[in-house]
């Protein structure tokens, strides 16, 4: 059996989600059977590759930096799957959201005419005006709700589209 390229990224989350999936723990054995894993935060590979069978992301969309990482897989991957809370409903970043990208900065750092005020590095990525889920910018083709979700409810996702179980676009696995 050919094993599906499986890659996983971590946008803007707090990586917990990640921990769940390692939380699956003996059942990763099982995973292997099914996919490699080509590209994640949890390996060394800095450049993401073409032809991804099923690509899982962590985390809302907060950044230019986010959002262009998240069309650029969505381009290279037949599967897309919004993984916890904050890809499927902007959770935690999203509680930012009642004021935009300025006015945040200047919450935080003060304004540049005051005294001692940090100034924010140029080379960060561009804070975006809101922290919005994955749907809001690209077709997501699984939602795993849960903060973070289930190492069960991963490892059944994983084990489902794996084996050709995807009823309909847009499911919903459980938490
Ligand atoms: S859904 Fe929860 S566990 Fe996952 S990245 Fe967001 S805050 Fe962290």
């Amino acid at each position: 059996m050919k094993k599906l390229r499986l890659a996983t990224l971590w946008l803007d989350g707090c990586s917990g989600c990640h921990m769940s999936l390692l939380d699956t723990d003996q059942r990763l054995l099982e995973l292997t059977r099914y996919y490699d894993v080509v590209y994640s935060p949890l390996m060394d590979i800095k450049i993401f590759p073409e032809a991804v069978d099923v690509a899982l992301i962590e985390g809302a969309i907060s950044t230019d930096e986010d959002e262009r990482m998240a069309r650029a897989v969505r381009r290279q991957s037949a599967v897309l799957i919004a993984m916890g809370d904050c890809a499927v409903t902007g959770n935690i970043p999203a509680m930012r959201n009642s004021t935009g990208a300025t006015e945040l900065l200047r919450r935080v750092y003060g304004t540049p005419d005051q005294e001692n005020t940090p100034i924010p590095s140029t080379d960060l990525p561009t804070l975006l005006d809101k922290a919005l889920p994955l749907h809001r910018y690209i077709a997501v083709d699984h939602f795993i709700p849960g903060c973070p979700p289930s190492a069960d409810a991963l490892c059944a996702a994983l084990l489902a589209v794996a084996k050709g179980e995807t009823p309909c676009p847009n499911s919903r696995f459980g938490a």
